[in-house]
């Protein structure tokens, strides 16, 4: 392995890396940076998020700028803000013993006038988004006419997210005498076509394969049934009390939902997708990069260029659509030599997506069984002993109160202790996963449930049953009611379960991840059925065996939007609800010392 210094870097350059604590270059800085600073043929890199692939195309041209010149020498696209900013803070800190040398970022949802102020006090790297790049060359503001580099960094990406125009478009400004790097972790039809039709015979170089995952992330999946899925997200980060991950969803929509939902039930999660205004965007991420956010739940797009090196998970709440996409998402783990988890949730109907990702990446992927109520229990567990282990004592103040304590405490011996002060707190967990059920979807384990004539699983905890007022005599059955309730679009593929049709009113059970938007569907669709007004309402679970004295449907309703979400589907409260809202400006709270530790290290 080469050094920094063998590898031709100037003085300056080995001062900022050792600032930055970077002793030894990545496998695609060892390949990049020589042959840039030796060759001004075009360089064509396979790259992953997480291989240090920025440096690897910062530093040769750093070491080469010319720090005399104002002008623009080198021009770095990226697909988003966030990544085009982490590009530039991380040239500005590579930078940082260079006299003379300034770098820009420029990228829409900012003030332009800004950063044309910037551009004109003369800047020799600019990295810009392709919009606002695009905008600011228009208005004659940014000149690349004297540019010796182009950089297209994730170029995949820039295609993905539809930006071919612009990247023409400064692609015809710059001049021909330059050399051009393009930075992709997959190589797909368009990106060959702009590296055929961009570059002169362009040297290939690769950090491990080509498409291949980043080498510490171990792949897991996990089956459900789709009614299952949140549920069974919910389970991933109890079983790991110090997770800190980012999890996928395909559309903004969903996104949301599953954020509110995880919020609702007491998790430290929020979103991160296009709807939110880029002052929201900021604000969320600024919280998960301090840790004050343990499950940031994301887009694919969203979730690019947000720099975090050690997320311990990457969850796939649902597979992307675009196969390399998977590729984008698990390289967020595991980065910067650290090991991570990639984690699929799959339907039985989805298991058959995972063989063409795992040609892509080269590995195969662990089936894994959904945590039990049990072992969450013990990981929770373990986790409440070494916040006691670590918890500093306040000796002084302490010290009064001791006497009247071990007063109180006498004749329990040191067990007995033990076993109170935890009970203490995990009873509560305790008692929230006792009877859990197994949410694995297999085979055999559908052969040991219980299920009606409908093929579903009886008495679920994952359904919700709803009163409806129209019955037999409005010509109800099984098959209109479905239909009424697909009509109402309360969620694409929504888990209906039981069925029941009565004389002059009936029930059904819907996943109860809807229940109050199916309550607030009906009412606002004004929903009629041959004629009649239909009313619905949540009614309470019918137990399985056995008839309920009560109300004309065995069970009591409820309608008042405060009982709706029962108490059971929210964490247990506690000490081990770290991810309790009101803690969750405190950061401390959620990474108790033990993590702390970890991440300085
Ligand atoms: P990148 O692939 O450029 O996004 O880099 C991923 C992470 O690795 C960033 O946090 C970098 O700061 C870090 N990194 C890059 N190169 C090195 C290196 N040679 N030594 C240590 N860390 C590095």
């Amino acid at each position: 392995m080469s050094t920094f210094t063998e590898l031709g870097l100037n003085n300056n350059i080995i001062k900022a890396l050792t600032d930055l604590g970077y002793e030894n270059p990545t496998e695609i800085q060892e390949k990049a940076i020589p042959q840039v600073l030796a060759s001004k043929v075009d360089l064509k890199a396979f790259a992953q998020t997480g291989t240090g692939k920025t440096a690897a195309f910062s530093l040769p041209i750093l070491e080469q700028i010319d720090t005399k010149s104002n002008d623009t020498q080198a021009i770095i696209l990226s697909p988003t803000r966030e990544l085009a900013i982490q590009i530039a803070k991380n040239i500005a800190e590579f930078s940082s013993h260079m006299d003379g040398f300034r770098v820009a970022a420029v990228y829409g949802g900012s003030n332009i006038d800004e950063q044309i102020r910037k551009l004109k006090k003369g800047v020799q790297i600019v990295v810009g988004t392709p919009g606002r790049t695009v905008d600011l060359i228009k208005r004659k503001q940014l000149k690349l006419a004297n540019v010796k580099w182009l950089v297209l960094d994730e170029a995949d990406e820039m295609l993905n997210m539809g930006f071919k125009d612009e990247l023409d478009k400064v692609l015809a400004v710059t001049p021909k005498e330059k050399q051009t790097l393009l930075f992709s972790a997959t190589f797909p039809r368009e990106v060959e076509s702009i590296a055929k039709n961009y570059m002169h015979k362009p040297v290939e170089i690769s950090a491990g394969q080509k498409n291949r995952g980043a080498d510490k992330v171990t792949h897991q999946y996990y089956v459900v049934s789709e009614r299952n899925r949140y549920a069974a997200l919910k389970r991933i980060a109890d079983v790991n009390p110090d997770i800190y991950s980012i999890v996928f969803c395909r559309t903004r929509r969903e996104t949301q939902e599953i954020a509110d939902k995880l919020i609702k039930d007491g998790y430290n999660a929020d979103a991160l997708h296009g709807d939110l205004s880029q002052a929201q965007r900021d604000s969320v991420m600024g919280k998960f990069r301090q840790k004050n956010l343990q499950l940031l739940i994301a887009t694919d797009v969203a979730a690019r260029g947000l720099d975090v090196t050690d997320l311990t998970h990457v969850i796939n709440h649902k597979l992307p659509d675009q196969i390399e996409s998977y590729t984008h998402r698990s390289g967020r783990t595991g980065r910067a030599g650290k090991e991570g988890i990639s984690i699929a949730i799959v339907t039985q109907r989805e298991k058959g997506k995972l063989r063409p990702i795992e040609r892509l990446i080269g590995k195969k992927f662990m089936s894994t069984p959904i945590p039990t109520g049990k072992e969450i229990c013990h990981n929770q567990l373990l986790k409440l002993i070494d916040k006691v282990k670590d918890i500093n004592i306040n000796e002084t103040e302490i010290k009064d109160f001791l006497p009247s304590i071990y007063e109180k405490l006498e004749g329990l011996d040191r067990e007995e202790l033990i076993k109170r002060f935890v009970s203490l707190e995990f009873n509560t967990f305790l008692t929230y996963y006792q009877n859990a059920p197994d949410l694995n979807d297999s085979e055999h384990m559908q052969g040991d449930r219980r299920s009606d004539s409908r093929g579903r699983s009886r008495n679920d905890e994952n359904m919700s049953r709803f009163f409806i007022n129209i019955g037999r005599k409005d010509k109800l059955n099984p098959a209109k009611l479905i239909g009424l309730i697909n009509d109402q679009k309360i969620s694409n593929n929504i888990e209906i379960g039981q069925i029941e049709i009565l004389d002059t009113f009936s029930f059904f059970e819907l996943d109860k991840n809807y229940t109050d938007e199916t309550i607030a569907i009906f009412k606002q669709n004004d929903v009629e059925f041959d004629g009649r007004s239909v009313n619905v309402e949540i009614t309470e679970k019918k137990r399985s065996g056995g008839r309920r004295s009560g109300g004309r449907d065995g069970g009591r309703r409820s309608s008042g939007s405060g009982d709706r979400k029962r108490s059971s589907d929210r964490k247990p409260s506690g000490d081990f609800s770290r991810f309790g809202r009101k803690r969750s400006d405190n950061k401390s709270a959620f990474f108790g010392k033990k993590t702390s530790k970890r991440r300085k290290g």
